[in-house]
């Protein structure tokens, strides 16, 4: 057996031969002259010369062997919607999707947006794209107008692929009306529009520039086959926009071959999957943890993905765990997040299945405190593995591998998601002088150069915004920093300490927002919890923690809401010592998110200090903000 720590060094001390072998795990067209061009650093370029086509690697690959197999089961519990699709119906649909873009005029290199509840129509369009050569920007299904149109500017795409309606809670919600004020919005060139029609809502059309797309072929219409453009591995696969947590979105660029290769590498050695395996990804097609492993990396290792359209506590907390029993699925992936909401349920709704054919829980997204993390492997029984990555890098840069031939990995540690990823050179650097930090020193978390395949390549059309914003630190370019705040033990476990924007310094004492938050939610009465930082004229900043509460009543009364105040300071106290005490705990019903669930800190802590929260845009319930402004009414 070799130590896990000799095979990351083999992988990043010669990238070369470590990711050359790699490649073989897909298709290529034509073979790669060069595994690695990093003559122009902070730019990698990949497979070289190669040239290769990830819908081809998805779907036609597997059909001699797998045709008859489950590629997409989709489950809405917001319309009661389900649908199974073989590999050989999903070849079929979207060839005929990929034909309708061609006969709308795409052609390679064009942009596609794609503004989409999750249907299967959804991951037919980014196929389809992918198949013609098209690049793919999914914006997330429901996005404020506004939004919608700075990302319609950024990406000008000739074609958008949307449709009548999402749904969520079982409230409808029309998308058309907001695409249509986008398009009045943008000042981009007039695209065309096809529309996928759900009759959830009306969707009246607007004449020479939308297109109804027929949701089933006309009896006897023959396949239309739509051959495979082979792209140069270096050729943009998609743009996505960040989610928006800390500022102004950025159009991440991704590549083709080095993504594919990343992808297939991280099925197998991080996740376990193996061809045939059902995986489930609760997340959204709008975000990357969507695209990366709803979409590309479970179809191009030939596994069945499950397509979700709904909560996880509707109708009730029982329903992810019923889909485990009955489509057998063997690895799931969600953000802690939605753990958090199961945790205020009954942990034996959760047990009432059969979840036998469950190997493992991954989570991503947002830093794991240990109380969530021994909740849900209590209720479930089973690995619960987290892993921290970033729309940027495309797959995860810090987890523990789940299985990799002839390698010995080591034991979790709660609290951490893990140790770097093979191919990321991963260190915690002082933010000032850019010096590696001592174990147990805390830092800024950052990749030296080159980034593995399968990360960002650039900013959409603006190299300069890339090297600007993630590699002019304190090492030049040569160090891409992600813009977390962390810290590394002797046996090279990572923890995350939140954003670099979200650390504190009191009285001189610099305290990650993530360390208080972990305390105060090891307290039992404590559900969830977000920590900022507000002006304070004496100690320069002060923390104030803002609490759900897993039984609300507890903080209806003023006594009980001071005596549970005092509770969690206590408990702040005995972990990190008084220094790292918040100023006041304050109750509220809702945290305000985003819509991919993270919390925003950034908005929290401008309505303490009382100012704008600023750039709200992408916000999933803005009443949560109403709520922080009346507890801190409380406060006086
Ligand atoms: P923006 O960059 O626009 O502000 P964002 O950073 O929220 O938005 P994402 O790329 O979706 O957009 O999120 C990546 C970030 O999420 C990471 O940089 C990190 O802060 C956090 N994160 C992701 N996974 C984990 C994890 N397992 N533990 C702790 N934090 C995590
Ligand atoms: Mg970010």
């Amino acid at each position: 057996m070799t130590r896990y720590k000799s095979f990351h060094a083999h992988s990043v001390d010669d990238p070369a031969a470590f990711w050359g072998r790699q490649a073989d795990r897909i298709h290529w067209h034509t073979p790669f002259t060069q595994v690695l061009d990093d003559s122009r650093p902070p730019f990698a370029r990949w497979f070289v010369g190669g040239t290769t086509n990830l819908c081809y690697n998805a779907l036609d690959r597997h059909l001699p062997e797998r045709g008859a197999q489950d590629a997409l089961v989709y489950i809405s519990t917001e319309t009661g919607a389900e649908r199974r699709l073989t590999f050989a119906e999903m070849f079929v649909e979207v060839n005929r999707m990929a034909a309708a873009m061609r006969a709308l005029g795409v052609q390679r290199g064009d942009r596609v947006l794609i503004y989409m509840p999750m249907i299967p129509e959804a991951v037919f369009a980014m196929l389809a794209c992918a198949r013609i050569g098209a690049i793919h920007s999914v914006v997330f299904g429901g996005f404020a107008a506004g939004n919608l149109a700075t990302r319609i500017d950024d990406a000008e795409p000739v074609l958008i692929v949307s449709a009548d309606a999402g749904s969520r809670a079982g409230r409808v919600i029309p998308y058309k009306p907001l695409l249509d004020d986008a398009l009045l919005e943008s000042k981009a060139p007039q695209p065309k529009v096809l529309l996928v029609d759900r009759r959830l809502a009306p969707m009246p059309l607007f004449p020479g520039r939308d297109t109804v797309y027929p949701s089933a072929p006309e009896p006897g219409e023959p396949t239309p086959i739509v051959p495979c453009e082979w792209l140069e591995s270096n050729e943009p696969s998609y743009i996505l926009y960040t989610s928006g947590t800390t500022g102004r979105p950025k159009g991440v660029q991704r590549d083709v071959g080095g993504y594919a290769v990343a992808l297939a590498t991280s099925m197998d050695y991080l996740f376990g999957g193996k061809p045939g395996d059902v995986m489930f990804t609760a997340s959204d097609i709008g975000w990357v943890v969507g695209h990366s492993y709803i979409v590309y990396a479970p179809l191009l290792a030939g596994m069945t993905t499950v397509l979700y359209e709904g909560l996880p506590v509707r109708p009730d907390g029982g329903v992810w765990w019923r889909m485990v029993e009955r489509l057998k699925i063997n690895l799931m992936f969600t953000a802690p997040t939605a753990i958090r909401v199961l945790k205020k349920q009954d942990p034996a709704l959760l047990r009432a299945s059969d979840l036998s054919s469950l190997r493992a829980l991954f989570l991503a997204g947002e830093p794991l405190d240990e109380p969530t993390a021994t909740w849900i492997a209590r209720a479930i029984d089973k690995p619960v593995i987290d892993n921290y990555w970033q729309t940027e890098t495309g797959w995860p840069m810090l987890t523990l591998p789940r299985a990799i031939d002839g390698v010995e990995i080591p034991a979790p540690k709660l609290g951490a998601p893990g140790v770097p990823v093979y191919g990321y050179r991963l260190s915690v650097r002082n933010e000032r002088t850019g010096a590696v930090c001592a174990a147990g020193q805390k830092g800024v978390i950052a990749l030296d150069y080159p980034l593995p395949p399968g990360c960002m390549t650039t900013v959409w059309r603006d190299d300069e915004r890339y090297i600007k914003t993630y590699w002019s630190n304190f090492i030049g370019r040569m160090s891409y920093s992600t813009f977390d705040w962390g810290v590394q033990d002797g046996d090279d476990f990572v923890t995350i300490l939140g954003r670099t924007d979200d650390v504190i310094n009191v009285a001189g004492h610099r305290l990650g927002t993530r360390e208080i938050e972990e305390s105060l939610s090891r307290h039992p009465a404590v559900a969830e919890v977000a920590v900022v930082g507000v002006k304070d004229t004496v100690k320069g900043q002060v923390a104030f923690g803002f609490v759900v509460l897993r039984d609300p009543t507890r903080a209806e009364q003023a006594m009980d809401r001071l005596a549970l105040e005092g509770e969690l300071m206590q408990t702040v106290d005995r972990q990190l010592g008084s220094v790292a005490r918040p100023a006041r705990v304050l109750f509220v019903g809702l945290l305000p998110k985003t819509r991919s669930g993270k919390l925003l800190r950034r908005a929290i802590a401008a309505l303490a200090e009382g100012r704008e929260p600023g750039d709200l845009t992408t916000i999933e319930d803005p009443s949560a903000l109403h709520q922080i402004r009346a507890a801190l009414g409380f406060a006086g």
